[in-house]
Order: structure tokens, then sequence, then C-alpha cells
């Protein structure tokens, strides 16, 4: 299926051909329209399969090109280097929109964090961690957060993350869209999945 029958808008169709994508990957064609019908999905992905663009792109299309001050999407990632690296997709592929996303990591300075909540913001990708310090110092609102992605889920729980997870998600919804993402699905993975996931659809590529 060619990408221009996935439901995405003009401008993110043209970030996706100077990406040089030809087609989407096979776990963008099932992602991509069950995330712009607002589903939860559970995804069995390795990286290499083209998952960041499977979220990013029918989010950046859901956030329309409109700023707000709060963030409306959150993803949780297991390393500084993921993060970064679904940060650089977001703003590749959202190029010619309005959307700000910001990236959250330890072991650097609080104060620019700090400030791009500030400033306001649409995108949060963030390490668990760090994340929950500015939160418990009230520096990160996550009140509107609408969508809500756990990236190489399986890494994050190996890191020993999911207390941290756990703490994060009191401060977002409970309403909200779930998108879950891992390379393997262990029984701590399913159990993760099936308290935080409602009637996800399944994806195995
Ligand atoms: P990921 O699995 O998200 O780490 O992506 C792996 C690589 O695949 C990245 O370098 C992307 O730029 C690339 N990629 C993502 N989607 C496509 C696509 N539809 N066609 C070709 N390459 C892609």
């Amino acid at each position: 299926m060619p990408f221009d029958q996935l439901g995405l808008a003009p401008s993110l169709l043209e970030a996706v051909a100077a990406a040089g994508y030809s087609e989407p990957t096979p776990i963008q064609a099932k992602a991509i329209p069950a995330v712009l019908d607002g589903q939860d999905v559970l995804a069995a992905a390795q990286t290499g399969t083209g998952k960041t663009a499977a979220f990013t792109l029918p989010l950046l299309h859901k956030l329309g090109d409109r700023q707000e001050k709060k963030p409306r999407v959150l993803v949780l990632a297991p390393t500084r280097e993921l993060a970064a690296q679904v940060n650089e997709s977001v703003r590749t592929y959202g190029k010619s929109g309005a959307i700000r996303s910001t990236v959250i990591f330890g072991g650097v300075g609080y104060q620019p964090q700090i400030a791009q909540f500030k400033k306001g913001v649409d995108i949060v990708v963030a390490t668990p961690g760090r994340l929950l310090d500015l939160l418990q110092e009230g520096h990160a609102d996550l009140s509107n957060i609408q969508t809500l992605v756990l990236d190489e889920a399986d890494r994050m729980l190996d890191m020993g993350f999911i207390h941290d997870i756990k703490r994060v998600l009191k401060y977002v919804p409970e309403k909200r869209q779930t998108l879950l993402f891992s390379a393997t699905f262990s029984k701590d993975i399913r159990k993760l999945a099936s308290s935080l996931l409602h009637k996800p659809v399944e994806i195995d590529v």
C-alpha cells in the first residue's frame, strides 16, 4: 500500500518523500491507520523496522499545526540515544509544521529542560528518571497528554525503569491513547501491556 493511502496530511507525505521512503514498511502500514483512528497499539518491533515513523507520522498528523502550551504527546524511551533519535525523527517529519518537540534525559543540566516546559512544547520524548525528577519538582505538566508511547518497553523493564514509569504515569491522564512497542514479549511486558492498553490492535511484523 502506498503512503498516500494511509490518511496522512500532505505535509507529512512530503516529508516522507523528502526522506526518500517509497513505501511504508509493514509496521507502518499497520500502525499508522490504527494510530490515526485513536486506537491503542501493541506492537512487536525491532529497531530497523521503521517503528519510529510508525508512531511519529500519525501522531504529528493528529497534532495538526496548532501549538499548545502543555504537551499532548509523551514518548518514554530507555536511553538518551534512543530518546534523541526519536526527537530527531519528529523534527524531520514535522519540519513544515509548528509542532515543537523536546528531549529530556539525565546527566545534563536541568535549566534548559525546565525552560522548554516553561516556553511550551507539544511533544516530549524522555527517559523516565529525569522526567520524574522534573514532575516531582513541579517543572513539567503532563495533564494534557493525549497519547503515551512506550518505545522499546522491554529494554525499559530490563533497565529497571518500571517503578519510574509507574510514577510518571500518575501525572498522565488515564483517558488517553497508549502505544507500546517492544522487541520481545516476556510475561512482564504482557502484564504491563494489559495494565496500560485498552483493547489494543496487536501488530506483529
Ligand atoms: P527505526 O526502526 O524507526 O529505527 O528506523 C530504521 C530506519 O529506517 C531509519 O533510518 C529510518 O529513516 C528508515 N525508514 C523508516 N521508514 C522507512 C520507509 N518507509 N522506507 C525506507 N526507510 C525507512
